[in-house]
């Protein structure tokens, strides 16, 4: 599948939905205790799977906090080594908010997730212009048969932890469990974050709300 989550990259990268060095896509299956992640500023059109980062999953370490006596947790994560290429480069900066949503696979527990960050230009655009994406489903049913859209993140830093927990606030992450609520979350001034259990899947709600949000703008009515 890595080479199909290549695949998604060119195809976004045509649809003008990232500029050469953006975007960012990881994946998990179910079975293994690790996850592939695209690296860091590398040219989308040309990208090739043995360029991925390796990245293996830490179980949780937990401990009774002193002051409530409450048991927390701590999940972690490692880079392992995969290629020669891919030792020389870093993991994505977004890598936050992908260990996140792949840490625990909730309903995709059994089969395959796969986290894609993209810049589509109508949904950024909507966003820009005060649209809250959620709420176009409303007045587009066909949209909403497919495709859950979460409530906006709103302008948080780009490769942060602060990005990675709106997110993941948005998307209704369930933290225990690793269910989430929706299928794409939009970030203000920024980009969209979808989830599937392929990359192709991701892709689709990605371009069911691209192309609904390119409806919206061009009827100047919002
Ligand atoms: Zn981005």
């Amino acid at each position: 599948m890595l080479e199909t989550i290549c695949d998604i990259l060119v195809e976004a990268y045509d649809r003008n939905w990232i500029t050469s060095r953006d975007g960012n896509v990881s994946i998990r299956h179910h079975d293994r205790d690790h996850f592939y992640i695209t690296p860091s500023g590398v040219r989308k059109q040309t990208l090739q799977p043995d360029q991925f980062k390796k990245i293996i999953i830490k179980p949780p370490l937990t401990w009774n906090e002193p002051k409530t006596g409450l048991i927390a947790e701590r999940w972690g994560w490692k880079e392992d080594n995969y290629t020669a290429i891919s030792s020389a480069l870093a993991p994505s900066g977004e890598i936050p908010l992908h260990f996140g949503l792949l840490k625990q696979l909730g309903q995709h527990k059994d089969e395959v997730r796969v986290v894609v960050h993209v810049h589509p230009t109508y949904c950024v655009a909507a966003m820009h212009a005060g649209i809250d994406l959620s709420t176009i489903t409303e007045e587009f049913p066909e949209l909403s048969r497919y495709t859950k859209v979460a409530p906006n993140v709103p302008d948080v830093p780009p490769i942060s932890q602060e990005l990675a927990d709106q997110c993941h606030e948005k998307l209704g992450l369930n933290f225990e469990t690793g269910d989430i609520k929706y299928d794409i979350v939009g970030i203000k001034g920024h980009g969209v974050v979808a989830i599937d259990s392929s990359p192709w899947r991701a892709f689709e709600h990605i371009e069911r709300l691209e192309h609904i949000c390119k409806i919206v703008l061009a009827s100047g009515k919002y």
